[in-house]
């Protein structure tokens, strides 16, 4: 996972059509403004001992006075810039529509598009309409054969295993392209399993009482959208379709395996499929899906594609018919009627998430335009929000972070020089892009008609399915974004070795140019030694300065990483969010990793910015109690119990507090806050683990 955060709305993939569920803001207005520059004391506790509760230490008074929104699961500091960034892309949104732009012009598409959406009563007409045809289509499906073809017909640029990491899809696989494993210079097809509805195989396989009792809720709910879409025999056709889905789920990979890069590299030749994995037409199923005459393709989760390709043949032809409408009706709901879109938002947002009200319509209307024409409205959005000055403060932050890693890997004293050698390559070959991208999508060829949401969704997936297709095989961009400017996070991309930094995220509080350098590096730039770091992790130290997956580690010093890991991930097992879950330490290590080196190499970078001078104080705290504190700043969030429960199953980030408290790892911690044994958090000094 190489995202910086996984928003709850992240977690609601299953809703394909991402932005239907979105935990946004009610009110972004209500935000109070900030006047001051650097860390925010108000939020602080400051009756709490920082070596016991640092968490509460540095967000106190800001979980006391903030109240979660009904519409929401969670909210934080990265909800509350994603609010700012709606509600300007919103007011961009108007201006464009106030512009009356001619036909066939971006800023028509963007018009056409919103108001598609916003048409309530219109959709409200339609009905079913919209879906009748392919209901149709699907109906009429008389042999497995036809099946085989109908099921690629489905496949889709939804998966991303590496970049923006969704291992997520409904449909029975999902289409990954990226630069080739053993080829990073030119784009390669990734296949991944799918299949299901509910976040993750746990739903399905898991014993626990909370799990059944979502089971039963999920069975229901497929009941009520059957009958919904006026289906017979609703209550056994469910069933059926949900005994389908648990007989995938058996078959999936677990999320721990599926970030294992080194199970992932299986190329398979098309001619291989049927060979492989018996069952499914594999022929027609490419035919299907506009890929037969592609000739290899890597097979993520090779078990997966035996088990399911295995169930296309064992399983009856009708339960298949059910299953791919079900799915199909699910994925379009949000864009369908009230009682389609509520029921489900009635399931995934409340059950699933536990947020009772659903975000207003405005606001799942903007980060539909930022999902199928994301890049026309970033452009307009880094021009007005992003000035060149911010560009330049953010570049200089970066450069300092990176030299400051470069030095930290020279002092290693476990690591061979040629390992060095190597790992001081790939940052020289590093890729950072800050603010928005040097090139934007070209959405000429997507059509967006007024008053067809139905069809502006379903060409818009269609045109990124096949914009994906087409690259097939060609050079890559190494300087490809893969995040629009207006997206409040941060990425790490291994196979391109690139950094993404959108502006949504160069805001304050995590970086503002009037803060002091200490709460700046404490926050944004532990965001940047995080994403760097993952160049290093136990994923990205997989790939060379090329992005080629290559083992470039001597094997004495990879051991040496992996016991320090090791010792890393049981620190994050001991965790628990509630007395019957733990935080899975090998799910999150990745992460875990990141961020610890993320603290370390920024606040390196901290000190040398200040060349030898003293930081300025602010409200009686020194530079490194400014550091400390504005980065525990960075994760001040309320959850509640549903989506928590969700994030610890299905998240490879670890909760808000545990990422806040990894601080105990880091010496100049424990110097900053006089932090003693016998407190909650002190770990002896060679119990704090050093990976950088
Ligand atoms: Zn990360």
């Amino acid at each position: 996972m190489k995202l910086f955060w996984t928003s709850a709305d992240l977690l609601l993939k299953s809703a394909v059509i991402c932005f239907a569920l979105l935990l946004l803001p009610a009110n972004a207005q209500d935000t109070p403004k900030r006047e001051t520059h650097g860390i925010n004391v108000g939020n602080m506790d400051r009756s709490q001992v920082p070596g016991d509760h640092w968490y509460l230490y540095c967000n106190g008074d800001w979980i006391k006075r903030t109240e979660l929104p009904p519409d929401r699961a969670g909210f934080g500091v990265f909800a509350e810039l994603g609010d700012l960034s709606d509600k300007r892309t919103s007011g961009l949104i108007d201006e464009i529509a106030k512009s009356n732009a001619a036909p066939g012009t971006g800023n028509r598409k963007i018009a056409d598009l919103y108001n598609s959406y916003m048409d309530e009563t219109g959709i409200q007409a339609k009905g079913l309409t919209p879906l009748q045809p392919h209901l149709k289509a699907i109906a009429a499906i008389k042999t497995k054969k036809e099946l085989a073809f109908a099921l690629g017909q489905t496949l889709r640029a939804d998966v991303d295993a590496l970049n923006n990491t969704n291992f997520h899809t409904n449909h029975l696989f999902g289409l990954w392209v990226a630069p080739g494993f053993s080829d990073s210079e030119h784009y390669a097809p990734y296949l991944m399993q799918g299949g299901l509805q509910l976040p993750d195989r746990e739903y399905y396989v898991s014993e626990s009482e909370h799990m059944k009792a979502v089971r039963k809720q999920y069975q229901a709910h497929v009941v009520a959208m059957l009958k919904l879409a006026a289906f017979d025999n609703a209550d056994a056709r469910a069933e059926r379709i949900v005994a389908l889905e648990h007989a995938i789920a058996e078959k999936h990979l677990s999320l721990a395996d599926n970030e294992d890069v080194h199970k992932a590299n299986n190329p398979w030749k098309q001619a291989d499929f049927s060979k492989n994995a018996p069952g499914l037409d594999w022929a027609e199923y490419f035919r299907g899906a506009g890929l037969s005459r592609q000739p290899v393709f890597i097979v993520w989760q090779p078990t997966a594609f035996v088990g399911e390709s295995a169930l296309v043949e064992s399983t009856p032809l009708e339960t298949w018919k059910d299953w791919l409408a079900y799915h199909l009706i699910e994925e379009y709901s949000p864009v369908l009627t009230k009682e389609m879109d509520g029921e489900r938002y009635a399931f995934f947002g409340k059950v699933l998430q536990g947020a009772p009200q659903q975000r207003p319509r405005w606001q799942r209307g903007v980060r539909l335009v930022n999902v199928y024409l994301g890049d026309d409205l970033g452009k307009i959005y880094a021009q007005r929000y992003f000035p060149p000055e911010a560009k330049a403060q953010a570049q200089a932050m970066v450069a300092n972070i990176i030299a400051a890693f470069r030095k930290r890997i020279d002092a290693l004293d476990w690591m061979a020089a040629s390992t060095k050698a190597e790992a001081q390559a790939k940052l020289n070959t590093l890729y950072v892009g800050i603010g928005y991208p040097e090139t934007w999508i070209d959405y000429s060829s997507y059509e967006v008609k007024p008053g067809d949401v139905f069809g502006n969704v379903w060409r818009g997936k269609m045109f990124e399915y096949d914009r994906w297709v087409k690259r097939l095989g060609q050079q890559i961009d190494r300087h490809e974004w893969s995040m629009t400017p207006q997206t409040v996070n941060a990425v790490n991309l291994p196979l391109q070795n690139a950094l993404n930094f959108p502006a949504a995220i160069l805001q304050p509080p995590f970086f503002d140019p009037k803060a002091p350098a200490a709460a700046n590096y404490g926050a944004i730039g532990s965001v940047m030694g995080h994403e760097i770091s993952h160049t290093f992790d136990t994923e990205g130290s997989t790939f060379d300065s090329k992005g080629a997956l290559r083992n470039w580690w001597t094997e004495e010093d990879l051991k040496h990483f992996e016991q320090s890991t090791a010792r890393l991930a049981a620190q994050y097992d001991t965790y628990k969010p509630f007395p019957d879950i733990h935080v899975n330490g090998r799910q999150t290590l990745a992460e875990n990793i990141a961020d610890v080196a993320g603290i370390a190499a920024s606040n390196d970078g901290f000190h040398a910015s200040l060349n030898g001078g003293t930081a300025p104080m602010q409200d009686g705290f020194d530079g490194d109690q400014q550091f400390f504190i504005a980065f525990g700043q960075n994760y001040a969030s309320k959850v509640r119990e549903a989506a928590l429960r969700q994030q610890v199953m299905v998240d490879p980030h670890s909760p808000s507090e545990f990422r806040s408290d990894t601080v105990r790892n880091i010496d100049g911690w424990y110097k900053a806050f006089d932090v003693k044994p016998g407190q909650t958090l002190y770990l002896a000094p060679d119990e704090r683990v050093r990976i950088w």
